[in-house]
């Protein structure tokens, strides 16, 4: 019976995920097809139109390649890894885009801390928790990365000085499609939950007493 509850779960999922698909398509497909109506009516502004149809098509775009990656079968690559290298080539990865943004990343590889998983789905959740950190930014900011060790699990804490996670929404994180961005696709921590469960981790959310959010990154580690 656990397992069918397991499995019904799963199925409630698949048809959140399905009803979101239709809707996040859809929409910018009905609006690729009004300016594309209105091209084939003779309108003169061409140039605007097609830009904000090149947007609709990216949008749709972000969205498959998200919903590709959750498809894909979360296959057993799993291998002793060093934390301190997968953090700084995704620290190397997204800091143009936080310089673009007036953020820093602090971050001091310190130590050596060797965990068992799949790098690319590691850094996956590492990219996904850093790109919210810097897209949660109004004008400037700062991301600080810090990692410790006990005797049985590793943390990666990453904690950013924004604008901080509203009361009322922190139990809607992770939900496939929740989103409170323009462009957002509301699967960033849906996929970082199940990469984490993949890997007896979790996710964890707290708000700093200062100002923004901590979100720390937990993993076992081999006990020897
Ligand atoms: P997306 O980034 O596409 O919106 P995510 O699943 O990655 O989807 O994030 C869901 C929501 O969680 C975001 O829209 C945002 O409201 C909130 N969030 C995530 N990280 C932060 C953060 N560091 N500071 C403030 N809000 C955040
Ligand atoms: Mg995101």
């Amino acid at each position: 019976t656990e397992e069918m509850m397991i499995r019904s779960e799963k199925m409630s999922v698949a048809g959140q995920l399905a009803a979101g698909i239709a809707h996040e398509i859809r929409n910018p497909l009905t609006s690729l097809k009004g300016f594309m109506q209105l091209l084939q009516a003779g309108v003169n502004r061409k140039e605007e139109y097609y830009k904000i149809m090149i947007d609709e098509i990216e949008k749709m775009e972000t969205i498959t390649s998200e919903l590709l990656f959750i498809s894909k079968p979360l296959t057993n690559n799993k291998k002793e890894e060093i934390v301190e290298v997968m953090v700084h080539e995704i620290v190397a990865l997204l800091l143009p885009q936080a310089r673009l943004k007036n953020v820093d990343i602090k971050w001091k590889r310190q130590d050596n801390h060797c965990v068992y998983c799949d790098r690319s789905q590691i850094k996956q959740v590492l990219i996904n928790i850093v790109k919210n950190a810097i897209e949660a930014m109004d004008e400037k900011g700062t991301i600080q990365i810090l990692i410790s060790a006990t005797d049985v699990k590793l943390e990666i804490a990453i904690i950013d000085d924004g604008p901080g996670i509203p009361e009322e929404i922190i139990h809607k994180l992770g939900e496939p499609f929740f989103t409170t961005k323009k462009s957002g696709t509301g699967l960033g921590l849906m996929i970082t939950n199940q990469i984490l469960e993949k890997h007896d981790g979790k996710l964890e959310i707290e708000q700093n007493t200062n100002r923004g959010s901590t979100f720390k990154i937990i993993l076992p580690l081999p006990n020897e």
